[in-house]
C-alpha cells in the first residue's frame, strides 16, 4: 500500500492530483468552504484557551490542494492576533500537491516538512482531514489457531493476487487480546503507522500545549474488515487492479487511535459524527450568512454542499471528528458530550 501510494516514480501521490471532479475522489473542503472556515474558528478558539501563545505552529497533515487551509486562514483572520501568531507548516509527501499548496497558500509562507517529528517544538495546533485513511494498513486473517497476514503475491498468470502467509503467534500479538478470538477467516486491519503517529501526537501534547483535530471516515468502536478500497475516477475498483493509478484507503480505527494517544498522555475528545460536529460549530449560521450575499443558484449550491457534509446518509455519520489535546484543557468546541454511540 505504501509503495502503491508513494513510490517516487510509480506511486499514486507522486504522479496525481487526486482531488476534485476530474480526479479520483472529492473531500469535504472541496465540497464546501464552510468546512475549513468552521475549523478555522475552532483553531482560533483553542489558541485562546491555551493562553494565546505567540508564535504558535499551525500544521496540517496531507493538505491536498490547500483548500481547507485557505478557508481556515480566511476565517481565522477574524481573530487578528491569532492570524499574526501562527506559523504555517504543511506535512505533505506528494511533490505535485506541495507545488499546488505553495501556489495557493504563498501569502501564509508555508514551510514544508516530511513528518510530525520534523515540526519545530512549541505550542501546536494540527488539523488532518482524510489523511489517516491514506496511511498503510496490514490485513490479518484469523487462521485455525493463530492469525496470519494477508500478503500480495503473483498468481499463475503473473497478476497481483492476495496470498495468505503462515499462521503465527507473533501476528496474533499484534491484535489486542479482546480482538484475537474471532471466527476463522475473519479479516482485521491494523495500521502501525497511524498508531505510531497517534502516540507521537499524544506525547507531544502531554509535554507542550496544543491540540489536533482529526476528521476522517472510519469505525468506532473497532470492527472487522476488510475496508481497504480503491477509487479511480470516482468509481470503486479492485485494490490490486491498478496500483499507482488508483487511490487506496482504509477506514480509520478511531478506538485504536484514541488509545495510542491517551496512553502517551493526551486527552481524547469524541469521536463525534461529522454532521453533529459541524452543526455544533455553527454550520447553519454560516450558511445563512453566506446565502444572504448570494444569488439563487449560488444559494442552492451552498445548501447542497453543506447538506452533503452533514446528512447522516451522506458524509455526516461515516465521517467522524476526534480531538487530541493537552490533558489539562476543557472540552474543545463541538465535543461537549457529543461522542459517537456504539455502532453509529
Ligand atoms: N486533506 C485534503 C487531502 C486529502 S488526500 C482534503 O481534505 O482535501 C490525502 C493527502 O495526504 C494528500 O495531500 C496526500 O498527498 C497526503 N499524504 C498521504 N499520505 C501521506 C504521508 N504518508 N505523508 C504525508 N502526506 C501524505
Amino acid at each position: 500500500m505504501a509503495m502503491a501510494l508513494h513510490d517516487p516514480q510509480a506511486g499514486y501521490y507522486a504522479q496525481h492530483d487526486p482531488l476534485g471532479r476530474t480526479g479520483d475522489f472529492i473531500t469535504a473542503p472541496e465540497i464546501s468552504q464552510i468546512f475549513g472556515e468552521l475549523i478555522g474558528l475552532w483553531c482560533a478558539d483553542l489558541w485562546q484557551r491555551i493562553g494565546q501563545p505567540e508564535p504558535i505552529i499551525l500544521a496540517e497533515l496531507g493538505p491536498g490542494r490547500g483548500t481547507l487551509m485557505a478557508d481556515l486562514l480566511r476565517a481565522a483572520a477574524i481573530v487578528p492576533a491569532f492570524r499574526r501568531a501562527l506559523r504555517l507548516y504543511l506535512v505533505e509527501a506528494s511533490p505535485v500537491l506541495r507545488a499546488e499548496q505553495q501556489r495557493g497558500l504563498a501569502a501564509a509562507d508555508p514551510q514544508f516538512v516530511d513528518s510530525v517529528e520534523a515540526l519545530p517544538p512549541g505550542p501546536l495546533l494540527l488539523v488532518a482531514n482524510e489523511f489517516f485513511d491514506a496511511l498503510p494498513i496490514r490485513q490479518l486473517v484469523r487462521g485455525r489457531s493463530e492469525w496470519a497476514e494477508r500478503l500480495v503475491g503473483l498468481d499463475a498468470a503473473d497478476h497481483l493476487a492476495f496470498i495468505e502467509g503462515p499462521e503465527s503467534p507473533a501476528l496474533s500479538l499484534l491484535l489486542p487480546a479482546k480482538r484475537r478470538a474471532l471466527p476463522p477467516g475473519t479479516i482485521v486491519e491494523i495500521s502501525p503507522a497511524a498508531a505510531a503517529l497517534a502516540a507521537a501526537l499524544g506525547e507531544r501534547f502531554a509535554r507542550s500545549p496544543g491540540a489536533a483535530l482529526v476528521i476522517d471516515y472510519g469505525y468506532f468502536p473497532s470492527g472487522p474488515g476488510p475496508t481497504l478500497s480503491a477509487l479511480r475516477h470516482h468509481q470503486p475498483e479492485g485494490v490490486l487492479d491498478n496500483p499507482g493509478d488508483a487511490d487506496l484507503s482504509a477506514h480509520v480505527d478511531f478506538a485504536t487511535f484514541a488509545e495510542a494517544a491517551r496512553n502517551a498522555g493526551a486527552a481524547i475528545w469524541g469521536p463525534c459524527p461529522q454532521g453533529r460536529f459541524l452543526a455544533a460549530l455553527g454550520a447553519e449560521t454560516r450558511l445563512a450568512a453566506l446565502s444572504a450575499r448570494a444569488g439563487p443558484e449560488q444559494q442552492a449550491l451552498l445548501a447542497s454542499g453543506l447538506n452533503r457534509l452533514i446528512d447522516p446518509a451522506e458524509m455526516g455519520s461515516l465521517f467522524k471528528a476526534m480531538a487530541v489535546t493537552s490533558p489539562d484543557l476543557p472540552a474543545p468546541v463541538g465535543f461537549a458530550g457529543a461522542t459517537v454511540s456504539e455502532g453509529e
